[in-house]
């Protein structure tokens, strides 16, 4: 791959933003149907790659998604702090071989088999496998950048919504059962605002993120 990372240090900065604005919206949502750590965790796991970033930056896109995943896996903690770290240590293995799109996809599989988990069991999933799926499909059609960033915000907000009248089968939600319903997701959600805060910042440039 062309490029070196050199916007990881502004996503990350991006995404921790995006986070600390949404901060308590998610901690009802996870107070409400998990135990409400869902922030406090990625915050901490957000806090240790804003202090990696310059290092980051400086590495090829193998070692620079292997290195966040690493961090993430150890820092995060909860269910998604596995679950994020799988996606990120899969799509670095799978970035040097593939389009960006086809390694997206590799590392969503990888938390399907991770988590054990499918669509419409009410997780970060329902928008993971949706953004992923489109941007298999748009990046095969040849869809202009602009375009295809709209759609993957507007497919990942779709995603983040349908979770709410889900009954949840996974992760602590599903404790819950039908008393899950009605409530947005959490790490639907976390996931939601990361992708749009990441595609914001391509929408800003010029340049193709892969
Ligand atoms: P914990 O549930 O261990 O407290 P977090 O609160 O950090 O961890 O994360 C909870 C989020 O993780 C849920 O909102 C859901 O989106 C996601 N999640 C939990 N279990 C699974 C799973 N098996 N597959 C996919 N996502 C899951
Ligand atoms: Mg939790």
């Amino acid at each position: 791959m062309p490029y070196k990372p050199d916007l990881f240090p502004q996503i990350i900065q991006s995404i921790s933003t995006v986070i600390e604005g949404n901060a308590e919206q998610v901690t009802a949502l996870d107070q409400a149907i998990g135990d409400g750590d869902h922030v406090t965790n990625l915050q901490r796991g957000l806090q240790a790659l804003v202090e990696q970033g310059d290092e980051i930056s400086q590495l090829n896109w193998p070692d620079a998604f292997r290195k966040i995943g690493m961090t993430v896996m150890s820092t995060v903690g909860g269910a998604s702090g596995s679950l994020y770290g799988t996606l990120l240590i899969a799509l670095s293995k799978a970035i040097d071989q593939n389009n960006f799109a086809d390694a997206f996809a590799q590392g969503v599989e990888a938390v399907q088999q991770r988590g054990k988990a499918g669509r419409g069991e009410k997780t970060m999933l329902d928008v993971l496998i949706p953004v992923s799926d489109y941007l298999q499909q748009a990046t095969a059609q040849g869809v202009n950048m602009p375009e295809l960033l709209d759609g993957v915000k507007q497919v990942a907000i779709n995603g983040m919504e349908s979770t709410r009248d889900m009954t949840a089968t996974k992760g602590r939600a599903s404790y819950l059962g039908e008393r899950s319903k009605g409530h947005i997701d959490a790490g639907a959600k976390t996931s939601q605002l990361m992708i749009c805060a990441i595609a914001d910042i391509f929408d800003n440039q010029s340049a193709p993120p892969a």
